[in-house]
């Protein structure tokens, strides 16, 4: 049943007219679910059929909009079974055509002789012969305009999409007058009304009109965006703190069993300082792997919790959950902190008894994977929230843990170094600190990209370190996604491979996604424990992992990943005294994957690999909610847009300054944008 009341942004899509439940099923596919969101699924890319090229010039297998007469009416060959022709002549003045349309019965029979239409597609054939096969036809009348084409999905063709984007902008009516732009801020901004926007993005009435709606368009997502972040960051500004007096580092540096590098020391005085302030903190630590955040990490729950609060730890995989509550049980425990975990994978007894333990206060720390955002979690005084590798998780993720507690203190740690002028935009919401020093005596793992042919080298070369107590990983083969359990068995099959060949003899251990949790565990704290020599695994060890006597990685098939993704494999080795080498295996021709593996081989430096990354795949690509967490952006193109992006940054700075909280009554169809966009990445973020 429809409901009564006028169609807003926020109807349901299925309510709209024309759209039933089974178009509205569809447009869920696409992620559209309401009116709004239908009138904001942009175009891909735009046909032309205002441009009219004469059929005498039209250029050869190019798509042209050609405007000219029906000759003659639609004759149907039946050439065989289930294949019927419908042919017929157009021309318009300037030269003739054939027409040839492929079993459309539905569209040879709207073609009237004597009548005009449009023509878009290639014109084919020769100077003397002219034809086009299966064009799109339109009638001349009304049909000469600039026509979206939209990302489509099975069932909805860029048609019927169109056609729904009209009836959804007609339904709107006046609500498509509610600007969430104030009109003094659009002024200042040269920025047309969202009416226009909306309309043009659409239907540009030209090229200028839709370049004007895409501005206007970019520069609201880019603004409510920067709110959505700047507000995560000045929250709760004026509600207090969970309030910590005093310093405890000190103590706390000596339960450490090395000393601290000054960046490390740096970083815990930063987030300390934040911790004695009056407003929550809210700090990224970004550090290259191996630069030792668990250590900062843990020297700032130390003091938050010597303070007297709970703090929590949420890590992206169960694998490194219990890496991280091993260690920092095993230093914290002497100084009389109390580490619990929470992981999916507990029994229900055991998950009972670390939740009793967490509500009644007396687990110190709790350290888990997104388990900890469930329900059933609750705090007895949580003053202190850290994620780890944040860029796993979804801004969403981040405040759904803080809600457990009353503003606590929040701080992030990542390893995916960002190139400065995306930094800018994607930790808008934190203030930064960076551990740009490495722990003494490491040194850049060695890297070499090597043939498969020179395979079994590779593999002495493990043999021979193995026979000095060192440790390997060995990346398996990447399947293509969706091959589902074929995952699996290549990755025991290639696992078994060696240890029945090259690395007979030697204590193989397997490692991949589709394990028990339990099982995992097990086969890493073996590893942890020298008791496997060499971890075949799949990419799950990616981030995290820690065992500085593994010294050797080779990743088979090198070629298949992306940069980050072999910065941070890399980066399992060379987190300790040892010299390391990582041996990157490929027969790879293409350019770009020689490249990518000659920057892996030339440096070691987290930054520097970012940066090549954005040039080799692009801003648009590299910003995807995937890597880090944010709402992906629909319209605005990064690479394009940055002076865009600097003007709706300094503009959402203005706005916050003077209206916090953006309850001034112009500012609230803003905020409402804010709620929507931050909404869609916690549903998003928590699946
Ligand atoms: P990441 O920044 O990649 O998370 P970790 O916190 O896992 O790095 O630290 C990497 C390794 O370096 C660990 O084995 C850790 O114990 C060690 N480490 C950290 N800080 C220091 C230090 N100041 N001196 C020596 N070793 C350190
Ligand atoms: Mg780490």
């Amino acid at each position: 049943m429809a409901p009564l009341s006028p169609v807003t942004m926020d109807t349901p899509l299925r309510y709209l007219k024309g759209v039933g439940e089974r178009r509205a099923a569809q447009f869920e596919r696409l992620g559209v679910g309401t009116v709004g969101a239908l009138v904001r699924h942009i175009p891909r890319a735009y046909e032309d059929w205002s441009r009219l090229t004469p059929l005498v010039n039209a250029p050869f297998g190019e798509a042209c909009c050609v405007k000219a007469t029906a000759l003659e009416a639609p004759a149907e060959h039946r050439v065989r079974k289930g294949m019927t022709l419908y042919r017929f002549r157009a021309g318009d003045g300037s030269a003739v055509m054939q027409v040839t349309l492929f079993n459309n019965k539905y569209a040879a029979a709207r073609i009237r002789a004597g009548e005009e239409y449009l023509f878009f597609g290639p014109v084919g054939g020769n100077f003397t012969r002219r034809e086009m096969a299966s064009p799109l036809i339109e009638p001349a009348e009304g049909g000469e305009r600039i026509r979206p084409i939209y990302r489509q999905t099975e069932g909805l063709s860029t048609r019927v999409i169109e056609g729904c984007v009209a009836r959804a902008l007609e339904a709107l009516g006046t609500a498509l007058d509610d600007d969430p732009l104030p009109a003094e801020l659009r002024l200042r901004h040269s920025l047309c009304t969202r009416r226009f926007a909306l309309e043009n993005i659409h239907f540009p009435t030209g090229s200028e009109a839709l370049a004007v709606a895409r501005k206007r368009l970019v520069f609201e997502e880019l603004l409510v965006l920067q709110l959505g972040l700047l507000r995560l960051k000045g929250r709760a500004r004026s509600a207090s703190a969970a309030v910590m007096a005093h310093d405890y580092t000190a103590e706390f540096y000596s339960l450490l069993p090395f000393s601290p590098t000054g960046a490390q020391r740096r970083a815990i005085a930063d987030c300390v300082g934040d911790l004695r302030g009056a407003s929550p903190m809210s700090r990224l630590i970004q550090g290259d792997v191996g630069s030792g955040k668990t250590a900062v990490a843990a020297g700032v729950a130390f003091t938050a919790i010597k303070n007297g609060w709970q703090a929590a730890l949420m890590a992206p995989t169960e694998i490194l959950a219990e890496q991280h509550a091993r260690s920092l049980s095993a230093l914290l425990a002497p100084g009389d902190v109390h580490v619990g975990l929470l992981t999916g994978s507990q029994s229900a007894g055991e998950k009972r008894e670390v939740l009793e333990r967490l509500a009644d206060g007396r687990t110190d720390l709790i350290v888990g994977t997104h388990a900890l955002l469930s329900e059933g979690v609750r705090f007895a005084r949580l003053g202190l929230v850290i994620t780890d590798e944040q860029h796993r998780f979804g801004v969403g993720q981040r405040a759904g843990l803080a809600a457990k507690g009353i503003n606590p203190h929040l701080l992030v740690m990542s390893a995916t170094p960002i190139p400065r002028t995306l930094a800018l935009i994607i930790y808008g919401d934190l203030d930064v600190s960076v551990l740009d020093e490495l722990p003494p005596g490491r040194q850049p793992v060695e890297t070499y990209a090597v043939r498969s042919s020179k395979r079994e080298r590779a593999y002495n070369y493990v043999k021979k370190h193995i026979d000095e107590g060192r440790q390997a990983y060995i990346v398996c083969p990447l399947v293509e996604e969706g091959e589902g359990e074929t995952d699996l068995a290549s990755a025991a099959e290639y696992a078994q491979k060696l240890a029945g060949g090259p690395l007979k003899g030697y204590s193989l251990g397997l490692l991949h996604g589709r394990m028990k949790p339990a099982e995992k565990e097990r086969t890493m704290a073996a590893f942890a424990r020298n008791e496997i020599s060499v971890l075949v695994s799949t990419t799950v060890i990616e981030v995290g992992v820690d065992v500085p006597n593994a010294v050797i990685m080779v990743i088979e098939n090198a070629e298949r990943f992306g940069l980050a993704q072999l910065h941070q494999l890399r980066g399992r080795v060379g987190r300790g005294q040892h010299k390391s080498t990582c041996i990157l295996i490929s027969d790879a021709q293409n350019e770009e994957a020689v490249r990518r593996l000659r920057v892996m081989c030339v440096t070691n430096d987290g930054f520097q690999i970012a940066d090549e990354d954005l040039k080799l795949r692009g801003p648009g690509d590299f910003f995807g909610s995937r890597q880090h967490g944010l709402p992906a952006l629909k319209i605005a193109d990064l690479n394009g847009d940055m002076p865009l992006l600097l003007e709706a940054q300094t503009e959402a700075r203005a706005l916050i300054a003077s209206d916090p909280e953006l309850e001034q009554a112009e500012h609230l169809p803003l905020a409402e944008e804010v709620r929507r966009l931050f909404d869609q990445v916690t549903e998003q973020g928590l699946n």
